[in-house]
């Protein structure tokens, strides 16, 4: 799953623009989650509009994070063995500051919200004199072409400090050109790692856990398997 964030100040338009995308992805077949992060206590009405927003325009899972809780919002009665089955969407767009190292567009309410530029903000939505990509209010087409483009898979966020840096750093280096996501050392050490055509796919570690597990679990039995040593396996296909 891709991520990206859309934040900047009260009434910048960012609602707007992420049901406006929600819906344009849909409509190219894309799944996609939306989620609305706060850092003050829900208020019930006007979150649960946004998120029923969301889920009209065509977000297969709204999530409303607030200082205290968390709301999972689908737009459908679910039984509980799917939802544990569930997480697996082609992108995930943000509203407001998460925390977590994620490429980030700023929507500015005229030139309020400037001051919150930092290395993780690929563009603005708005006008102003900047060095990075401009977007224009109402340009959702644009807008659209740079999530598709921008977005990336996560990297772990726990700052464990394994390639020397923290999570974020190594992000805005990947930004720059500068690193690619087998430098995190945490994800190069997964048990499992799949490339396409010479290039890594990021794997979620949890995925590469199950995955690797399943297979070791079934290998574990055949002949010749009965001692300790290096395993490795190679699958050779087309997609
Ligand atoms: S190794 Fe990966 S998870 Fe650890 S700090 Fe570096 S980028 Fe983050």
């Amino acid at each position: 799953m891709k991520l990206i964030e859309f934040f900047g100040p009260s009434n910048s338009g960012k609602t707007t623009a992420i049901s406006k995308i929600a819906e344009m992805m849909k409509a190219q077949g894309f799944s996609i989650v939306t989620l609305k992060s706060t850092h003050h206590d829900l208020n019930y009405e006007n979150d649960s509009k946004d998120s029923m927003n969301y889920l009209k325009a065509g977000s297969s899972l709204s999530i409303v994070i607030g200082k205290n809780e968390s709301v999972l919002h689908f737009p459908k009665r679910i039984p509980l063995f799917e939802i544990l089955n569930r997480f697996e969407y082609d992108f995930m767009i943000i509203e407001g500051e998460s925390g977590f190292p994620m490429p980030k567009v700023l929507f500015l309410n005229g030139k309020e919200g400037l001051e919150w530029i930092d290395d993780l903000t690929i563009a603005i939505v708005g006008d102003a004199e900047v060095a990075i990509r401009k977007i224009a209010k109402g340009d959702f087409e644009s807008l659209y072409d740079l999530v598709i483009s921008k977005a990336m898979e996560p990297l772990p966020g726990d700052d464990c400090g394994h390639c020397g840096l923290d999570c974020k750093t190594m992000l805005v280096k990947i930004l720059r050109g500068e690193k690619t996501f087998n430098d995190c050392i945490k994800l190069s050490k997964q048990p499992l790692t799949i490339e396409m055509d010479g290039k890594r796919v990021p794997l979620l570690p949890f995925i590469s856990s199950i995955v690797s597990d399943v297979n070791v679990g079934i290998l574990k039995n055949l002949k010749g398997m009965n001692r300790s040593g290096h395993v490795k396996i190679e699958f050779d296909f087309k997609v």
